[in-house]
């Protein structure tokens, strides 16, 4: 695709469109939107505009899409496969300021919101309704980013991800039209789904500008255990076992022996150091909870588990996930002179055994500091391998790494992302994974995008 640098005349009309306070050209705001959280290469756009309404949206990318300016929606940029990274600079459109819950609706268990408000905000404001929105990707995420994304956590073993949360969506085409996809009954059968064509897109067919998602109950009693055992096989099996037992639990977490020092280092813990099984469960009364937790014990002694510790009640599950929580940000806080790669392959529970195995196969006699987290109940892991910032060899080894190990997730029937999306990391795997459906994938683009302005440069190889 050609597109045209941004020129003074775009700049005088683009802020013209918007009040002046929402159009910016400076240093610090290209460079604030040129990376996201992950290893990627950052690359500025060259200009940013925050704007509060559809219209807005509607007009800034009609304009853009009739001068071929590139645009790519941001949200916290708190993505880790440089999803919003502007590779093909031109305008980034950053909702910060679109963020307002326009309704809730309790009775409808359903909330209409815009696409910058972050979901943890969300939350806070639907506290004392005793409802909540259960994606939960730990950073800082806005709906828009979330959506676009498909983003899910800790949580989408028992809440599902952000796709089967989302009911309704208004869209900005490229061409400025804006169009309403959905419904607000909580089922339907009607036509094709397009609301699961556009969640998960990136922002290449689409700016998101509202959308009505589902809202579920806060159940009324937590609790939680951490499980330490003596392999991460072990600790596989008592995934399976805990699930294959009907104990639907709401998180299950496994870590492995790198990620428990650091938590104990810095959140004064005193956890074995061993691969350790993180588990929540959520229910209606606490003897309830306190009896499948029983269960849960019983499960994990009986696989060589060397302690279990329980806790029931809201205080001991936030004591005992809020390490784990901060995990993730703990990880990139504590290498400040190095990039973290986060793979993120899944595959189907029974191929987990063999991705541990070729997993400890590659890091064996590396010398590469890393660390195992996986959403183990939904065979997702991540691999967080540390590299140095500007050492090449080093990064050769780990990207060469990553590229055998998400292809031996393909041949297992996996897939090369759970949850983080294609961005730019993952993009030369599209073919391995999809084949001839590749080619559907880049018609429905061209149809919904004919110039290629939406945030281009992703997803396809
Ligand atoms: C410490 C840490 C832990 C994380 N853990 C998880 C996890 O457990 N699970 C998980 O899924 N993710 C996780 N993430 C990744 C990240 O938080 C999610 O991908 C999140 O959905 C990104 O949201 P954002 O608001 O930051 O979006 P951004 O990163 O700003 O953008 C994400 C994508 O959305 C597009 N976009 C933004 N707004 C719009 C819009 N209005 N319309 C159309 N497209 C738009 C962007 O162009 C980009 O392609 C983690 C990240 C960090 C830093």
């Amino acid at each position: 695709m050609n597109f045209n640098p941004l020129s003074d005349t775009h700049i005088k009309n683009l802020r013209a469109m918007v009040a002046e306070d929402r159009f910016s050209t400076g240093e610090s705001v290209l460079e604030l939107h040129a990376k996201d959280e992950s290893h990627h290469r950052p690359c500025r756009p060259e200009s940013g505009i925050w704007p509060v309404t559809r219209d807005e949206v509607a007009r800034v990318v009609k304009y853009a899409n009739d001068n071929r300016l590139p645009v790519t929606g941001w949200g916290s940029g708190s993505s880790l496969e440089g999803n919003p990274i502007p590779v093909q600079q031109g305008l980034v459109l950053d909702f910060t300021r679109m963020n307002r819950i326009v309704d809730i609706r309790t009775g409808d268990f359903q909330a209409d919101v815009e696409p910058g408000l972050v979901y943890q905000d969300l939350n806070e404001k639907l506290r004392h309704t005793g409802l909540f929105f259960p994606p939960d990707p730990g950073a800082r995420a806005t709906l828009g980013g979330m959506i676009a994304n498909n983003a899910s956590g800790t949580r989408t073993i028992y809440y599902g991800s952000t796709k089967d949360y989302v009911l309704r969506l208004s869209v900005v085409l490229a061409n400025g039209e804006i169009i309403e996809l959905g419904t607000r009954a909580s089922k339907t059968s009607s036509g094709y789904d397009l609301i699961r064509l556009f969640v998960g897109s990136e922002g290449t067919l689409g700016i998101v500008v509202e959308a009505t998602v589902r809202l579920a109950g806060l159940p009324a009693e937590f609790s939680a255990a951490v499980a330490t055992f003596a392999s991460v096989e072990d600790a596989g099996k008592a995934v399976f076992e805990i699930m294959r037992n009907g104990l639907h639990p709401a998180a299950l977490e496994l870590l492995g022996p790198e990620c428990v020092e650091l938590m104990n280092r810095e959140e004064n813990l005193t956890l074995a150091i061993a691969p350790t099984l993180f588990m929540e469960f959520h229910g209606s009364t606490t003897g309830q909870l306190a009896e499948v937790l029983e269960m849960a014990a019983e499960i994990c002694n009986s696989l060589g588990c060397r302690r279990f510790e329980p806790g029931v009640g809201r205080a001991e599950r936030d004591r005992i996930f809020k390490a784990r929580h901060a995990l993730g940000e703990m990880i990139i806080r504590n290498h400040p002179d190095s990039n973290v790669l986060v793979m993120d392959v899944a595959v189907p529970i029974t191929a987990y055994s063999p991705l541990i195995a070729a997993i400890r196969g590659e890091l064996a006699g590396t010398g590469l500091v890393s660390y195992y987290i996986s959403h183990a109940g939904n065979g997702n892991v991540h691999l967080n391998i540390v590299g140095k910032k500007g050492d090449t060899r080093q990064w050769e080894l780990i990207n060469g790494i990553v590229q055998r190990l998400v292809t031996r997730s393909l041949e297992l029937g996996g897939t090369a992302t759970g949850e983080h999306g294609i961005g730019l990391g993952k993009r030369k795997f599209m073919i391995a994974e999809h084949g001839s459906s590749l080619q559907w994938m880049k018609r429905v683009k061209s149809l919904f995008d004919p110039n290629g302005i939406l945030n281009p440069g992703k997803i396809f190889p």
